[in-house]
């Protein structure tokens, strides 16, 4: 990553266009080459914090098992407030947030990704990066922990059809939103097993 930005900030003032430009430039380029190695990996984070525009991969990388934060419209400053505090790894889109000198000077780890990426390009990257593992899924909206629950007591909350169909259902242990394996979990599921090859 450190390489990228390093590379980014040369053609940045050699061209004289904005960093994030820039940056999209030399990841393209790096991209087209096979196969794509993006430096030794960073230490496994503990927590991800997404910034404004990274809800879909929050979601995704809980579905994967991992702890990751997002806020809709968090202010920047506000965002690595937070990523201090916590700590927390933070993920963006945005190159001038790189340029911030908290991020810049590694006093909170971040990684950058290219803003036109999909959210499993995104996920891949993110995988790849920080040399993750796909984990037992959690709690899609919250990142909490989901125990596995008896239908029969949860029947109120099951669409009649679902009831029929399923026997698996699961309960977050911090919002209490109740999950079962739907369709949309199988294409999420099958995503996120094309990771691992
Ligand atoms: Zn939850």
């Amino acid at each position: 990553m450190q390489w990228l930005v390093t590379r980014a900030r040369g053609l940045s003032a050699q061209e004289s266009m904005p960093l994030a430009d820039a940056l999209a430039q030399v990841y393209e380029r790096l991209a087209t080459r096979k196969p794509l190695r993006l430096s030794a990996s960073q230490p496994e984070p503990v927590l991800f914090l997404c910034d404004a525009g990274l809800g879909g991969l929050a979601r995704w990388l809980r579905a994967a098992g991992y702890e990751a934060a997002w806020q809709p419209g968090i202010a920047d400053d506000e965002l690595l407030r937070q990523a201090r505090a916590l700590p927390a790894t933070v993920l963006t889109t945005d190159g001038m947030m790189m340029e911030r000198r908290l991020l810049r000077d590694r006093v909170i780890p971040a990684f950058w990704l290219p803003p036109t990426l999909s959210i499993p390009e995104q996920l891949a990257l993110v995988f790849r990066e920080f040399g993750l593992t796909r984990r037992g899924p959690r709690c899609m909206s919250c990142g909490g922990e989901l125990r596995r629950v008896a239908k029969e007591a949860w029947r109120e909350r099951i669409p009649p059809r679902t009831y029929r169909w399923l026997d698996e259902f699961f309960v977050c242990g911090r919002c209490d939103k109740l999950f079962w394996h739907g369709t949309h979990w199988q294409r999420i599921v099958a995503t996120l097993t094309a990771l691992e090859r």
